[in-house]
């Protein structure tokens, strides 16, 4: 699939860089941490060659990768694609009248927006000629890598917390990964592996370590903005994990400055789960890096159930803070009332994805968020591949009656409210 013709623009992507020391690498070599030091490497471009009438040419076609002049991928490469990106921009009636959009990317073809930073990260490693790959996964990773690395034909093995849900477990398998269940007691243990690994110069895809994926979560910026006529929202709100979602949706915005495509930036908002918030309690204590707190195993928001961020947090940090932003805490009881609201709303969120919802309706309440503000909440993951959180925070069923008992139905309905019949009178 190809959205733009790659001889009328130039590869704008020329090198990874080097957080910590600023050493410069070919984007062609597969490298996770800088060879040099072991910081997080991050891609540079050259935005002066991205040739003026960008939003034009993005208008053609559809989905993420009519962003791809923004991408690292070569642009005469076919990327492995399942029809990702353009999710629904949706607006909902808030509380006191104010309104709130919702980006939902439970619509992805995986159903998280994992798929965004898959897709780009396993069509950037095929076309190195990688051929095995693997990932440690909260949940959603796990089934979004397999379907990728299937499509591409790389072989995928995936590290699955175990706590995750036996949806995303099988959605992986079923894609044809290994999977292995990881138990661990804090999050520290899976990094510090993580990292060895890296270490050992094995190329990975987890965020961060692996310097492309996040890129893909730029294009959350270029949607946005595109879709609210080339001005950026007031307040981006998004659940944190590892923050690779964050992180790069923060960079979407910068580069959209930088083109001059849009004036003003955003202010970002990190969500985590009250029972473990690393990022909030380093706000609130003004640290410059996340230390370990909470525990994972203590909230249904799965995906984002981290109580130590990898490598401190400090990109999530340095976003949240130059944007000026805050990070918020949701407790057990908002992120059900949360799911409640989205699915009243027409939407199914895991818990990782509603809390964002929350924070939006927290910001709200307390005048962070200006009721003529736009503020835009991301739906990271359907509450379909959560089924027991969804079944548990539902109403419950209205309960049973005989399908041959017609008179039974007519009492039902007749206590429902007007419906088309009564309308027509
Ligand atoms: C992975 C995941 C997150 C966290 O994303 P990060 O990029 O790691 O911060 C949030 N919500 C859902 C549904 C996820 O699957
Ligand atoms: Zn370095």
């Amino acid at each position: 699939m190809t959205c733009i013709d790659p001889r009328r623009v130039s590869q704008a992507a020329r090198a990874f860089v080097c957080d910590d020391c600023a050493a410069e690498y070919p984007l062609h070599r597969p490298i996770t941490l800088c060879p040099d030091c072991g910081g997080l490497l991050e891609v540079r471009y050259d935005l002066g060659l991205i040739a003026p009438g960008l939003p034009g040419r993005a208008r053609e076609g559809r989905g993420m990768w009519r962003w791809r002049e923004l991408l690292p991928l070569p642009l005469d490469v076919a990327p492995v694609s399942l029809g990702e990106g353009d999710t629904p921009l949706l607006e909902l009636s808030m509380p006191g009248g104010a309104s709130l959009l919702v980006k939902n990317d439970g619509l992805m073809p995986t159903g998280s927006f994992k798929d965004r930073g898959f897709a780009l990260a396993v069509s950037f490693a095929a076309a190195l000629g990688v051929d095995s790959g693997f990932t440690y996964s909260s949940g959603n990773a796990a089934g979004s890598f397999g379907a990728y690395c299937a499509r591409a034909g790389i072989a995928a093995t995936v590290f699955v917390e175990d706590l995750a849900s036996e949806l995303k477990i099988a959605a992986a398998a079923m894609a044809g990964a290994d999977v292995r269940l990881l138990r661990f007691d804090s999050s520290a243990e899976i990094f510090a592996s993580l990292d060895a690994l890296a270490r050992e110069g094995r190329y990975s895809f987890v965020n961060f370590l692996n310097p492309v994926r996040h890129e893909a979560m730029k294009v959350y910026a270029y949607e946005l903005c595109e879709a609210l006529g080339w001005r950026a929202p007031d307040v981006v709100i998004h659940p944190v994990g590892t923050g690779g979602g964050l992180w790069g949706c923060w960079k979407g915005f910068l580069e959209l400055r930088a083109l001059g495509l849009i004036d003003r930036l955003p202010r970002m908002v990190g969500v985590q789960p009250a029972a473990c918030a690393p990022i909030v309690e380093a706000m609130a204590a003004g640290r410059a890096a996340c230390i370990t707190v909470g525990d994972p195993a203590a909230t249904i928001a799965q995906s984002i159930a981290t109580d130590t961020m990898p490598y401190g947090g400090r990109r999530v940090l340095r976003a949240l803070r130059d944007s000026g932003g805050r990070a918020y805490a949701v407790p057990e009881q908002g992120i059900e009332d949360a799911m409640r609201a989205l699915g009243r709303a027409g939407i199914s969120a895991e818990p990782s994805g509603a809390v964002a919802y929350a924070a939006a309706a927290a910001g709200l309440r307390e005048g962070w968020i200006a009721p003529d503000e736009t503020a835009v909440a991301v739906v990271t993951g359907t509450g379909l591949k959560q089924p027991a959180a969804l079944i548990s925070a539902a109403p419950a069923p209205g309960g049973r009656l005989e399908a041959a008992d017609v008179g039974a139905w007519r009492r039902v309905l007749d206590g429902a409210g007007r419906d088309a019949a009564e309308c027509m009178r």
